[in-house]
């Protein structure tokens, strides 16, 4: 595969906890591309919101605070190892996976506004071109116009796993059945909400990983970009 056949934009969605967010390193990681983790920018209105006393209700405060704010993301490097993600040049990476933004970060995505202000910074992060975008409305809303889109996948109990030894491993005690309940409530909220709600793009490929490795996901998507590339030069 050559940068002259490759998309210039890669759009990942998929439900909590279906491993966008690896895939997408590792993808980035190997093509040479930016990766942005667009949940990072609702976790980091979330967290500001709440941080400030902003009752989560307030649509009108929230939403004037989503418009006010200027998020950046710095993909993760050989020294940060992780994304460093900057609000109004403070860095919050470390605040945004707190169980209280977990708990939050559906209902402040729900507001339109708030989603208008976060889809027009992504876009323009998207303009420079040979970016990796994961979400859950990238495909559909925010890159409708992607040349290859994943919508990534995965039974709640594989899900419910992943997420309680994500948590383990930072640290939080959960329980499997606290994640399950978690990740079904937030399924429910990012697909039911009536703008731009969780769901795949008629064009995207649609992979369940439910029985694969991380490598093994990596290796599907490669097959998949390979076909794209090759249905593009023939
Ligand atoms: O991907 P992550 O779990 O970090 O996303 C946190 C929340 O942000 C999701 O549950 C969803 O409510 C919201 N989100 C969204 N649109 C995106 C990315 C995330 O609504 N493109």
């Amino acid at each position: 595969m050559t940068h002259d056949t490759l998309p210039r934009a890669i759009a990942i969605d998929g439900p909590a906890a279906s491993g966008k967010s690896v895939l997408a390193e590792r993808l980035a990681d190997a093509l040479g591309y930016f990766y942005l983790d667009t949940g990072l920018m609702y976790r980091a209105v979330t967290n500001e919101a709440l941080a400030r006393g902003i009752s989560i209700d307030d649509e009108r405060a929230v939403t004037d605070l989503a418009e006010s704010v200027e998020i950046n993301v710095t993909p993760a490097n050989h020294n940060t190892k992780h994304c460093v993600v900057t609000l109004d040049k403070r860095d919050v990476s470390r605040e945004l996976h707190r169980p209280e933004v977990d708990r939050n970060v559906s209902a402040v995505s729900a507001y339109a506004g708030v989603r208008n202000a976060m889809t027009t910074q992504q876009r323009r992060i998207a303009e420079r071109g040979n970016v990796i975008l994961a979400g859950r409305d990238i495909g559909t809303v925010v890159l409708p116009n992607a040349e290859c889109k994943i919508f990534l996948t995965a039974s709640v109990d594989a899900r419910a796993t992943r997420r309680m030894q994500d948590r383990l491993a930072r640290g939080q005690q959960v329980t499997f059945e606290q994640m399950r309940q978690e990740i079904l409530k937030r399924d429910e909220f990012d697909s039911s909400r009536s703008v731009a709600p969780l769901r795949a793009a008629d064009d995207a490929v649609i992979l369940d990983n439910s029985a694969l490795t991380i490598e093994e996901t990596v290796a599907r998507v490669m097959q998949i970009l390979q076909a794209h590339t090759q249905g593009t030069t023939s």
